[in-house]
């Protein structure tokens, strides 16, 4: 069975911020784990920050600009976490390749996992368009990244172009 990395937050695992979870509808959940193997992974945990922590944001640009070095995550404490940021996400790398892992279910507007917003770095609750540090990653790779929000797009896509996943005996 394919495997698919999906935020821990999204499996229901309190590792947010601030110690919540962020889990997906049972619907969209018994889809995806009827479907797919689902590995479940946090980059900012993975990359060594505690749980709960400080939220934090990229300072100006997106995840592309942490990963060479042009931004930086900063908490609303003030401290750069950009080290773990990007670890984090060079771990999510490996556990894709490690696991053949093509696409992503990563929770939406996370300075890690955002796949299409993130936050402004103004810590004012404003989203622009942007990738975390691990989507940009994984994108950069090769690897399809979706959301919880674009979840329709990805159940469409997979059952249009995998007949497997739409009932379709393939002889
Ligand atoms: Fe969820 Fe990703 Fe944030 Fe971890 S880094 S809490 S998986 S959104």
């Amino acid at each position: 069975m394919e495997k698919l990395l999906v935020s821990s937050c999204l499996m229901g695992c309190k590792v947010r911020y601030n110690g919540s979870d962020l889990p997906m509808s049972q619907a969209d959940f018994g889809w995806l784990a009827e479907h797919f193997e689902l590995v479940s992974f946090c980059p900012e945990v993975a990359g060594g920050l505690p749980t709960p922590r400080p939220p934090a944001e990229i300072d100006v640009g997106a995840g592309s600009d942490v990963l060479s070095g042009g931004s930086r995550v900063i908490g609303n404490d003030g401290v750069d976490v950009s080290e773990a940021f990007i670890n984090g996400a060079h771990l999510a790398l490996q556990v894709c390749q490690a696991h053949n892992i093509r696409f992503a279910m990563l929770t939406e507007s996370s300075p890690s996992c955002g796949s299409a917003t993130i936050y402004d770095g103004s810590f004012g609750g404003i989203k622009k368009q942007g990738q975390g540090v691990a989507a940009a990653l994984l994108v950069q790779h090769g690897i399809h990244v979706f959301s919880q929000e674009t979840f329709n797009d990805f159940k469409v896509l997979m059952e249009n172009n995998y007949p497997k996943l739409s009932g379709v005996e393939c002889v």
